[in-house]
């Protein structure tokens, strides 16, 4: 197995930030071998439209272009969610403050959850096939035609969606708390 980068190799930042930000071009130097991702690459001016991109490293122009999300995600499948006795998925979208904001009232929440143990998952939610899994589930709430960015939360139990709160800007981790143990206990 190849052992993939996990960061950029200039400012060290995780590939799953980078990721989560939507922002998923990297480039490849052909001239030092480094990795690096957009933030990192020097764009030289060449006109008023156009940039040279050149490597900070060495200074050199032999970039080549890799796309992050070909080889990392922070997404999970619903096959994969399907696989926990007790999950919470999340929807994410890169750019939403929402999903920003929920993911991490979730991370805070799951410590309070020992009892049950439960998996977190992040759905892609500019997937056609989860929305229409979702608004198949919770038809109120989901919706098929395109993403939300709402960080919608859903509760699973051996593999069923049992319940959605729908996200937003007021879910709070207390909330997060009893909807956990209402569907679970
Ligand atoms: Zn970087
Ligand atoms: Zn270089």
């Amino acid at each position: 197995m190849i052992m993939l980068k996990q960061q950029c190799e200039q400012c060290n930042t995780p590939y799953g930030d980078l990721h989560r930000a939507g922002e998923d071009r990297l480039f490849a130097c052909k001239d030092c071998g480094r990795e690096a991702c957009e933030r990192c690459v020097e764009h030289e001016p060449s006109g008023p439209q156009t940039w040279f991109l050149r490597c900070s490293h060495c200074r050199g122009y032999s970039l080549e272009q890799r796309n992050l999300s070909e080889r990392f995600s922070s997404y999970s499948s619903l096959s994969e969610l399907k696989e926990s006795r007790y999950a919470i998925a999340m929807l994410f979208v890169p750019k939403s403050v929402y999903s920003k904001r929920n993911e991490t009232l979730i991370r805070e929440a799951i410590p309070g959850l020992q009892e049950f143990n439960p998996s977190f998952f992040l759905l892609n939610e500019n997937e056609t096939s989860i929305r229409n899994a979702i608004s198949g589930w919770f038809p109120s709430i989901g919706n098929p035609r395109e993403a939300t960015g709402n960080g919608a939360v859903i509760w699973f139990n051996a593999g069923q969606p049992v319940s959605i709160l729908h996200g937003g800007p007021y879910l709070t981790e207390l909330e997060i708390l009893e909807r956990s143990r209402t569907d679970w206990f």
